[in-house]
């Protein structure tokens, strides 16, 4: 049994779900788990949704709503026609639940009112592919991923519950005369049915867990790009291929930011030994990256890049040293707000912390640290990582940037830096 996981970009348009289909078509004599993202940007688009419904602006709602109702419309018809058609029947049926949903209050909970709206994005995804499987005849079942991974109610975050999660994905994934189970990426509930997610981009991690909880022969990530790059083409020229992986560099890589995998997904794979393809849906017959149970002699440094990185000064108020209780403090105040700290570095009287600018939990952290610390910060600045770095690879990144904070190990350099324009 394999797990296939198709991302936003691979099911954007009608287009994009036809292209599937033909490499689905290439593994016809094989039983494969498809485990799917929300179409191109939806999640985006209902974040915007969700922030205008739980600020009371009905208007903007609204109009999100239009926007992805007709979005998904319009791919629905690429596919089946406009005729009446019972994928047609199935997408409306979402989106009047999805309606209804905007129709009531919010709660004062925003994260818990998030997953219970942002879930409809993988429901429509997988609901308009599914009907096209069948109807290209290839024989499919479709799942609720809710209805077999449990998790508990850290809305936004969620946390599996492996072991009643394994038992009831056992008993529900099962091939009754279909080759292909397709489902939810992302998606959790908690035991009495309300929706969880696992994190923006968890689609990656809903495969690697249905792998491991069903001891899958392997795994690929169809992407549209060629597999693991050693750094984003955005912001470098000159990218190289890393045809392989161990697992080790794939869990550095991917915690340091590589966005082509998720953080959370090797170490389910690693642990029972799976293989990982990383492969373009563009050109699927081309290797791509492999992360395995891998050793190789030639290191080739991976740039990653963090933008619009704010660093955090704090130092007490009462001139004292930092010391563990005033960490504990501090990690706290992160933690219980969910800002998570990209690198941190301390002095005698400072402690300095670099994360992501996302104003609304950044605001609540900083009010909260200046109860009892002087804070100030700066933003506007980049975060990049080198792994298997040296001085000519630091130079390429360094030139026309400002140096202000780094920190050096044996295999990776993290340097924070200013843009001179
Ligand atoms: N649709 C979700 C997101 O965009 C999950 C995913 O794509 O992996 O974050
Ligand atoms: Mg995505």
């Amino acid at each position: 049994m394999l797990v296939f996981k198709f991302g936003g970009a691979s099911v954007k348009s009608a287009d994009a779900v036809r292209n599937i289909v033909s490499i689905l078509e290439k593994y016809s004599d094989k039983h494969i788990v498809v485990v799917v993202s929300a179409m191109g940007k939806t999640t985006n688009a209902i974040e915007r949704m969700i922030e205008a419904y739980a600020g009371g602006n009905s208007d903007v709602a609204e109009k999100e709503f239009n926007f992805l109702k007709s979005y998904h419309e319009e791919i629905a018809s690429g596919l089946f026609g406009k005729e009446p058609h019972d994928a047609h029947a199935a997408i409306e049926c979402l989106l009047d639940q999805l309606k209804l949903r905007l129709e009531k209050e919010p709660t004062l909970n925003y994260d818990y009112d998030y997953d219970q709206l942002i879930c409809y994005g993988e429901l429509l995804s997988t609901t308009i592919i599914s009907h096209f499987l069948n109807l290209s005849g290839l024989a499919t079942r479709w799942m609720d991923i809710r209805r077999s991974l449990k998790s508990d109610n850290t809305w936004r975050e969620a946390r599996v519950d492996w072991e009643l999660s394994t038992r009831l994905v056992n008993e529900h994934f099962e091939f009754n005369g279909e080759n292909i189970l397709i489902t939810q990426g992302f998606l959790a509930s908690t035991i009495n049915d309300q929706s969880t997610s696992l994190g923006r981009e968890g689609s990656d991690y809903t495969a690697a867990i249905l792998a491991y909880m069903l001891r899958a022969e392997n795994v690929t990530i169809w992407k549209d790009v060629p597999g693991v790059l050693n750094a984003d083409p955005k912001y470098f020229d000159d990218t190289v291929l890393l045809e392989q992986l161990s697992y080790l560099d794939a869990i550095e890589l991917a915690y340091f930011g590589t966005s082509v995998i998720h953080p959370k997904t090797i170490k389910p794979l690693q642990n029972k030994h799976i293989n990982l393809h990383v492969k373009s849906f563009l050109d699927p017959e081309a290797p791509g990256t492999l992360v395995g149970n891998l050793s190789y002699d030639k290191l080739t440094p991976s740039f990653i890049f963090k933008m619009d990185q704010v660093l955090i000064r704090t130092s007490p108020l009462d001139f004292s040293f930092i010391n563990e209780n005033n960490l504990e403090e501090i990690f706290g105040i992160f933690s219980k707000n969910g800002l998570k700290i990209n690198l941190m570095q301390n002095s005698a009287i400072s402690f300095k912390m670099i994360v992501n600018n996302d104003k609304r939990k950044l605001r609540a952290v900083i009010d909260e640290l200046e109860k009892s610390y002087k804070v100030s910060y700066q933003t506007g600045l980049e975060l990049v990582t080198i792994r298997y770095f040296d001085q000519s690879t630091i130079d390429r990144v360094m030139i026309n940037k400002e140096l202000i904070l780094e920190q050096r190990g044996v295999h990776n350099i993290e340097l924070l830096i200013r843009d001179l324009g």
